[in-house]
C-alpha cells in the first residue's frame, strides 16, 4: 500500500483541512505514515498569515527535491493558503511539483486528484485515532478587510457550510470517538444559515448523541452580541473558554486597522462574557506602523483591564498585499522594546488565572485517565482514574499555575 505523509503548518482549520484532503487520499488506496522516508505521497498544507510560515513551507518544499529523486513514483502536492497566494508560478520554481491546490480549491480536491490520476490499486488505510477532538469545519472566509491581514484575498469571502452537512460530520466525529467537537472558520461566528443562528448551531451540535462539550474558533468581537449570549448562556456544553483575539487596546489603532470596534466596546463584550462564566484568551500585535507610545500604553492597560487568562504577543510585520504593508514601519528596536514589555505584562496573566479557580466546582473532561481539561480551558489533574472522554465534576483544592488540582 502506498504511504501519504502530511506536513501542516499554520492553525487548526489546517489541521482539519488536511484531514479532510487526506480522507479523499485514503479512500484512493494511500495509508498514513509519519515517516518522511517511507512516504510516497507528501501533502504540504501551507499557511500564510505570516511570512515566516509561508517561508518555512517553501523551504520544506525546497528539501523535497532530494527525497523525490531518491524513489522514483514519488508525488508531493501543495495545498492551503499559501499555494492559493503563489498559484501555478509554483510549479516554476518548484518543476518537480506534481499538484498545487489552493485553499479555496478543497471543494475541488477530489476532482484535482481523479484527473491527475492519484490512484494506488491497493484499498485505502485509515488515519491513526489521536486526542478527543473531533474538529469541523463550518465556514470558510471572510468579509472583514483588516488592514494588516491577507486573509481575505486568499481564502475569500465567508462560505457558511449548510448546518445539516455540519450536524453530519459532527455526529461522525462524535461516534467516532471524539467527545468535543471544535467548530471552526476563520471568522466562526459569523456562521449562518436561513433562520439559524450560530447560538442555535452551537446548541444543535450538542445536543447530538456522544458530545459531551462544544468548542469553537476563530471568532470575532463583532459577533458577540447579547442575543448570542442569550442564546448559548443555560447550555453547559458549551465550553466557557473564547479565544478572543483584541488585537490592540487603542481605539485609534483598532480603527486604523480596521477592526471594527473600539476598545470600549470589546471591553463591554469582555464584560458580557465573563458574566456567563468564560474564561478569554487574546492575540496582542505591537508596533503597528501608526501605533504611538500612548497607543502601546492602551494595549498593556487593555490587559490590565481585561483579566485575559493568557495573551499571545506578536510583533507587527508587513503581508504583501494588505493596505498596512504601504505603510511606513516603525524602527525595529521600538518593536523589540514593545513587545518585551508586553510579554513581561501577559506573563503572570495564566497563573492568576489558574489561581482564581481555587476552590471551584469544574466539569473536566479527561483526556488520560486522570488529566482532562475544565470548560473554562484549564489543565486539570484528578487523585482517582477515570474513562477517557467521561466528564467529572470536581472541586479544585490546588493549583502550581499551568496545572489545578482536585481532591478525588
Ligand atoms: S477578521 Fe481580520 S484578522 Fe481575522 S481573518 Fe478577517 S481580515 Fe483577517
Amino acid at each position: 500500500m502506498k504511504k501519504l505523509f502530511i506536513q501542516t503548518y499554520g492553525c487548526q482549520m489546517n489541521l482539519a483541512d488536511s484531514e479532510e484532503m487526506a480522507a479523499h487520499l485514503f479512500t484512493r488506496g494511500y495509508m498514513p505514515t509519519e515517516q518522511l522516508e517511507e512516504a510516497d505521497l507528501v501533502l504540504v498544507n501551507t499557511c500564510t498569515v505570516r511570512d515566516h510560515a509561508e517561508h518555512r513551507a517553501l523551504s520544506f518544499l525546497g528539501r523535497l527535491r532530494q527525497w523525490k529523486r531518491e524513489k522514483s513514483g514519488r508525488r508531493i502536492i501543495f495545498a492551503g493558503c499559501a499555494a492559493q497566494r503563489l498559484g501555478q508560478q509554483l510549479k516554476k520554481t518548484f518543476p518537480y511539483l506534481d499538484i498545487v491546490s489552493g485553499a479555496r480549491e478543497i471543494d475541488q480536491f477530489a476532482q484535482l486528484l481523479d484527473k491527475s490520476g492519484f490512484l494506488s490499486d491497493a484499498p485505502g488505510g485509515q488515519p491513526v485515532q489521536k486526542g478527543i477532538t473531533g474538529y469541523v469545519t463550518i465556514m470558510r472566509g471572510c468579509d472583514f478587510a483588516c488592514s494588516y491581514c491577507i486573509v481575505p484575498t486568499v481564502r475569500g469571502p465567508v462560505k457558511c457550510l449548510p448546518s445539516a452537512e455540519i450536524l453530519q460530520q459532527a455526529a461522525k466525529k462524535a461516534s467516532q470517538g471524539y467527545p468535543e467537537i471544535m467548530l471552526l472558520g476563520q471568522t466562526v461566528n459569523a456562521w449562518h444559515e436561513d433562520g439559524k443562528t450560530f447560538a442555535d448551531l452551537l446548541n444543535e451540535v450538542s445536543a447530538l448523541p456522544g458530545v459531551a462539550r462544544v468548542r469553537f474558533v476563530s471568532p470575532h468581537p463583532a459577533f458577540i452580541t447579547p442575543q448570542f449570549l442569550d442564546g448559548i448562556k443555560s447550555n453547559t456544553k458549551i465550553a466557557r473558554h473564547i479565544h478572543l483575539p483584541a488585537q490592540s487596546g487603542s481605539s485609534k489603532v483598532l480603527q486604523e486597522m480596521k477592526r471594527g470596534y473600539t476598545r470600549e466596546i470589546l471591553l463591554d463584550k469582555i464584560h458580557a462574557l465573563k458574566q456567563i462564566g468564560f474564561s478569554i484568551s487574546t492575540d496582542l500585535i505591537v508596533g503597528f506602523p501608526t501605533e504611538t507610545q500612548e497607543d502601546f500604553e492602551q494595549t498593556l492597560s487593555l490587559v490590565e483591564q481585561a483579566g485575559f487568562s493568557a495573551a499571545y504577543c506578536f510583533k507587527y510585520s508587513p503581508r504583501q498585499g494588505t493596505p498596512a504593508a504601504e505603510m511606513k514601519l516603525l524602527d525595529e528596536k521600538i518593536l523589540e522594546q514593545r513587545l518585551d514589555i508586553l510579554l513581561n505584562k501577559v506573563r503572570g496573566l495564566a497563573e492568576a488565572a489558574y489561581q482564581q479557580q481555587m476552590g471551584r466546582t469544574v466539569e473536566v473532561l479527561l483526556e488520560t485517565p486522570n488529566k482532562g481539561r475544565t470548560g473554562e480551558d484549564f489543565w486539570i489533574q484528578t487523585q482517582k482514574s477515570y474513562t477517557v472522554g467521561s466528564v467529572v465534576q470536581t472541586e479544585v483544592t490546588a493549583s502550581d499555575g499551568t496545572l489545578l488540582f482536585t481532591r478525588d
